[in-house]
């Protein structure tokens, strides 16, 4: 299959997923994860109609991104963010899905350029598996982080939650904790409905659990190329 079949491959398991949950098609926002691919997938896929893409590595996305041409695309950052990093972050990436610690909104907040007024998309990182390495927030740390961002970070938007589902567990059951960190999130800002979930092996069980953003890689690029 070429690139154009995979692409209408998984949109039609996503809608067909969407309609047995009972779901609108069109609430479903695919990203595409290009990490390792050229920035050639890149075009060859925004000439295709595809309008998200998302990439896991600051320096990778801020060098795609500068080679880019083409219709304009809304670019989601996925990877772990090291503060240092947060002023090309800032600058390279439309919505930020990896918010998993105080410390890092603020810097995202503080790396504005002089008279930027703009409003960063942010998503809450939730852990959801028992190892503290793994990134994420703990669950237990959603509310204090959404409070901290909303009380003190005015050039964030906090839209939602993000996970990635542990290898070791049935993605229904992790997903369906999320829905439930989500919900615990929208009490704290009522209008942070997304749920970013689901991935090549899993997106018809995040889907069922109400996710709003799925970020799908192989399945559409095909296998990801050696980096080093
Ligand atoms: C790579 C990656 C994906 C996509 O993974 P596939 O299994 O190729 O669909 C999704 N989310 C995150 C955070 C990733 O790093």
């Amino acid at each position: 299959m070429d690139l154009r079949s995979r692409l209408a491959d998984i949109d039609a398991r996503i809608s067909d997923a969407a309609r047995s949950a009972g779901r609108d098609p069109a609430t479903i926002t695919r990203i595409v994860v290009t990490k390792f691919h050229p920035v050639e997938l890149v075009q060859d896929l925004a000439a295709l109609g595809v309008t998200d893409v998302g990439e896991n590595r600051q320096q990778e996305l801020s060098a795609k991104r500068a080679d880019y041409a083409g219709p304009a695309l809304r670019w989601h950052f996925i990877g772990q963010a090291q503060t240092n990093k947060a002023k090309a972050v800032r600058r390279d990436a439309d919505a930020v899905h990896s918010l998993d610690r105080a410390r890092l909104a603020d810097a995202l907040h503080g790396a504005r350029a002089e008279g930027d007024e703009s409003v960063l998309d942010v998503l809450i990182q939730v852990n959801l598996t028992d190892d503290p390495g793994r990134g994420g927030v703990q669950p237990a740390g959603v509310e204090e982080l959404a409070e901290h961002v909303a009380a003190s970070c005015p050039s964030l938007r906090l839209r939602g939650v993000m996970a990635v589902a542990p290898l070791d567990e049935d993605p229904a059951a992790a997903f369906a904790r999320l829905a439930d960190h989500a919900a615990r999130l929208r009490r704290v800002v009522p209008d942070a409905d997304w749920i970013s979930a689901g991935m090549t092996g899993d997106f018809a069980e995040a889907i069922a659990a109400g996710a709003t953003h799925l970020r799908i890689g192989s399945a559409i690029t095909g296998p990801r190329p050696l980096h080093g």
